[in-house]
């Protein structure tokens, strides 16, 4: 499982949830409960003992041109 960030797009709360990796699930915002968030990147990431071999979209080497 891993901590996941999303930010409001209406009130730019930030709020923090923990997700089992592969799990896509929209959070509503828990300040104002608008389903309008987006994801950001956690830096608390807890890798629970198998390898993210998920191979999504991100960039595998994290030294992408563009972000
Ligand atoms: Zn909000």
């Amino acid at each position: 499982m891993a901590l996941y960030e999303y930010r409001c797009k209406e009130c730019d709360h930030v709020t923090t949830f923990l997700e089992k990796s592969g799990t896509r699930k929209p959070h509503p915002c828990e300040k104002c409960g608008s389903a309008e968030t987006e994801k950001l990147l956690s830096a608390f990431a807890v890798h629970g003992g198998e390898a993210s071999s998920s191979g999504g979209a991100s960039c595998p080497t994290g030294t992408c041109p563009l972000g």
